[in-house]
Parts: structure tokens; C-alpha cells; sequence
């Protein structure tokens, strides 16, 4: 732990090994990303456009969190032939029609295409641009796919702030635009450090409100929160935004790399920084203490899913200590995770892509302390005695920043700490 805080490449991130496996696949498709944006553009409304079996994903996944006044509902498109797709158009005009007049307070409509093939028929980027026609200014519609053919479940996310960004307004201004979906608490964290730092000004993609789009433009320079943006990073750079490199804001050392990448865009001299972050590292690194004992040498796997694996890897490695066997992404973004993957220890094996029966296989003959995996693999795994982690968890929960590096760590020394008490 607390090992030197520089971008060391081990061996040169391009020259790591990297083992391709390209076989059947255990993974969410991108409607799940639903279940946390919806939460975060209040005033936004995502109505998929698919089948029963959509409606009960985006039910199940979201259950727990429907109030009164849902913001996302699926538009059940039944059986046609390519005869009926009129029908079916039409049919989504009267549903979408229905839906505005019941909800004046939808100022963004994202229509969200699905996998069933009557529903790959549709056009929805025309069906899109029909509604706004009908509807602008006052709602304005966007279409993306979640579907499971195209995207694993946190790609929706990339596919919805891509479908967003060319709506954005223009500005010549020097700004700062953090990218991708953070819990509120942390984007205020983050806003009250760049404050302080005297960075600005500074946005956040997505915002809280349609209202709030932020400016982009040929000055504009962005961070990635989250690593599962590439759609996204293309559609900004088109912009002329650029990406500033930098690993991820999880753990102390990932946030610490993530603001100075912005301090030293800034030219703020390091002394600045330092008194900004002293204390807050700090803190970060007494909490992540609290569970050390737990976790420093144990094993962990981590399948591919979230495409968060790389930086988390790099994380439990090297400020808890653990031992990472093999860290798995659904994706491997060589630039995006550059820096991450610079950090990781040699010994970690980086697998891209999956071969769920190859994997499962590595796994059993690795007996790692804990499992990351997606929820299908999960309970399988526990059956064999396996201790496990949900990847999916790891992007519903705050994460990221100086004051949830310890919960983090707790995450992890949770599980492991009642498998214990089982097994006494
Ligand atoms: Fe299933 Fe495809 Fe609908 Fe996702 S989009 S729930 S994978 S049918």
C-alpha cells in the first residue's frame, strides 16, 4: 500500500500481454444503465422500446426504486411483420403522445431501442426526429440502444450520453466537463475540490436537470469518471473537446492522479494541490486501513462485466494490498485505460472479451478468496463455495473519490468476513 503515487508502466501498457478471449458471454445488456441515469437526469423520461422480456428486466433491475412517478416505462412492441412497422410507428407517436400530455414535467424523452427483431426494424432515430418535430421546444427526444446485441450493460450509459452530446450548446470558453455518471454526493465532492483548487468553470455529463446541458467546445477539456465511455470520449472529441489522461477517480491514488490531471491543465503549481488534497488523502488512506487486515494478501478474480475491472484491479492491488489473479474486462478501451493498466502489478493477468466456461475454469483452478462477477455467475460460484462480489453493485454504490475509498474497501471485506463466519 500507499506504494510511490507516478504513472510507472510495468512493462509499457501496449506491451502487456493481453489475453483475447471472444466466447459466450454472462452479461446485462445496456437497458440496466437506465436504472441509475434516470435517477440522475431528474427531469428525463426513458421509454424502452422492446418486449416483455424488456419490461421485466427494467422492472426487476429497478423495482426497489419505482415511486410514485416512474421516469422510465417500456413501449411493448408485439409481433409484426415488416407490413405492421406503420402500425407500430404509429403506435409509439399515440404512446409517446399520452405520456407528454400526463407528464408535463418530461423536458427529455430518450427513446431507448431493444434487441426483439420487430423492434430492429424500427427506425427509432427517425421515429426520434418525427417527436421532436412534433414536440419541440418543449420536450426534446433522443433514441439510443440499450439492446443486448449491441451493448453489455454499462455501454447503455456510453450510448445515452453519445446521443446527448451533439445537443449540447457550444462554447469557446475554457471549461472543465467531468464525464460520466456520478452518485450526487460524489459529484459534489469533486465540485467543492475543483472549487477550492480554483478550477473552473466546471460540468458534469450527464447533469442533474435537461435544463443544465453542459457547454462543450474547442476548449473544453474533459475527465472520464467512469471507463466505460467510449462512444461518448469520440462524440466529445468530434466537439473538439479534449480528453485529459489520467487513471480513474477510485481510491486515493486514482482521485489524486484524476484532479491533478486537471490541476496540471490548469497550471496550478503542486503546493496548491497538495493543501486541497493532503487531508482528504489522508482520511481516504485511514479508512482504507480500517480494513487492511482483511483484505492485504487474499485473492481476488475479477470476471468481465462492468468494464470498471481494470482501475478496481488496480485499486485492490495496490492500496489493499490483495492479489490480483486475473482482472477481466468486457472491453478493453487501450487508451482510456492506459494509465490504470500502468499501475497494475506484472503479475496480473488482463483478459479481454469473455469464454464464460474458460474463465469459470481459470477461476475454479485459481480458488481465489473473492469472485467479481455479474449476478448469473454469482450464485453458481457461492454454490461451490466461492465467495463473491456483484460487479453490478460496484456501479450502483458511490465509489469513486477521497471520502468513499474506504467503502470500497469495505465492499470487499464484507463479504469475505461472513464467509469467515460461515465456515468457523
Ligand atoms: Fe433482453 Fe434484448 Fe430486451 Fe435486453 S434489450 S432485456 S437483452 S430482449
Amino acid at each position: 500500500m500507499n506504494a510511490p503515487l507516478a504513472l510507472t508502466p510495468v512493462s509499457g501498457c501496449g506491451e502487456r500481454p493481453v489475453l483475447r478471449e471472444r466466447g459466450q458471454r454472462e452479461v446485462f445488456c445496456g437497458l440496466t444503465g437506465i436504472v441509475w441515469l434516470h435517477r440522475k437526469i431528474q427531469d428525463a423520461f426513458f421509454l424502452v422500446v422492446g418486449s416483455r422480456t424488456c419490461a421485466h428486466l427494467i422492472q426487476s433491475a429497478a423495482g426497489v426504486m419505482i415511486f410514485a412517478e416512474p421516469r422510465f416505462a417500456t413501449a411493448i412492441i408485439d409481433e409484426r411483420d415488416l407490413a405492421g412497422l406503420a402500425d407500430a410507428n404509429a403506435e409509439l407517436d399515440r404512446v409517446v403522445t399520452q405520456l407528454l400530455a400526463r407528464r408535463p414535467d418530461i423536458k427529455l424523452l430518450f427513446l431507448v431501442g431493444s434487441c426483439p427483431s420487430e423492434v430492429i426494424k424500427l427506425d427509432l432515430s427517425r421515429a426520434a426526429e418525427r417527436l421532436n418535430t412534433t414536440f419541440a421546444p418543449k420536450v426534446r427526444v433522443l433514441n439510443y440502444s440499450g439492446s443486448g446485441i449491441e451493448t453489455t450493460f454499462t455501454q447503455g450509459e456510453d450510448a445515452c450520453l453519445a446521443a446527448l452530446v451533439p445537443t449540447l450548446p457550444s462554447t469557446e470558453q475554457r471549461n472543465l466537463l467531468v464525464v460520466g455518471a456520478l452518485a450526487d454526493v460524489v459529484e459534489d465532492q469533486f465540485a467543492r475540490i475543483f472549487d477550492e483548487l480554483g478550477i473552473g468553470p466546471v460540468h458534469f455529463l450527464p447533469p442533474r436537470s435537461a435544463d443544465a446541458l453542459p457547454p462543450v467546445g474547442p476548449n473544453t477539456l474533459y475527465l472520464l469518471a467512469q471507463p466505460y465511455l467510449a462512444e461518448t470520449a469520440r462524440a466529445l472529441d468530434r466537439r473538439g473537446a479534449q480528453r485529459l489522461p489520467t487513471p480513474l477517480p477510485i481510491g486515493a491514488d486514482g482521485t489524486t492522479l484524476w484532479l491533478q490531471a486537471a490541476a496540471t491543465a490548469w497550471s496550478l503549481p503542486a503546493s496548491d494541490v497538495a493543501r486541497v488534497t493532503a487531508p482528504r488523502i489522508a482520511r481516504a488512506r485511514a479508512s482504507i486501513a480500517r480494513y487492511r487486515d482483511a483484505l492485504a494478501g487474499k485473492r481476488v478474480f475479477l470476471f468481465p462485466d462492468s468494464q470498471i475491472e481494470i482501475p478496481l484491479a488496480r485499486f485492490l492491488a495496490r492500496e489493499a494490498g490483495m492479489e490480483i489473479v486475473e482482472a477481466g474486462t468486457p472491453y478493453l478501451h487501450r487508451q482510456h485505460h492506459a494509465e490504470d493498466l500502468a499501475m497494475l502489478p506484472e503479475s496480473v493477468v488482463v483478459s479481454e472479451g469473455q469464454d464464460v466456461e474458460r474463465q469459470l475454469d481459470r477461476c475454479r483452478a485459481a480458488k481465489p478468496d473473492i469472485v467479481v462477477c455479474g449476478l448469473g455467475l454469482a450464485n453458481p460460484l457461492e454454490a461451490e463455495g466461492m465467495t463473491t462480489k456483484w460487479s453490478i453493485e460496484l456501479i450502483f454504490t458511490p465509489i469513486q473519490g477521497y471520502e468513499q475509498a474506504g467503502d470500497l474497501a469495505e465492499l470487499f471485506a464484507r463479504p469475505m468476513n461472513r464467509r469467515a463466519r460461515l465456515v468457523m
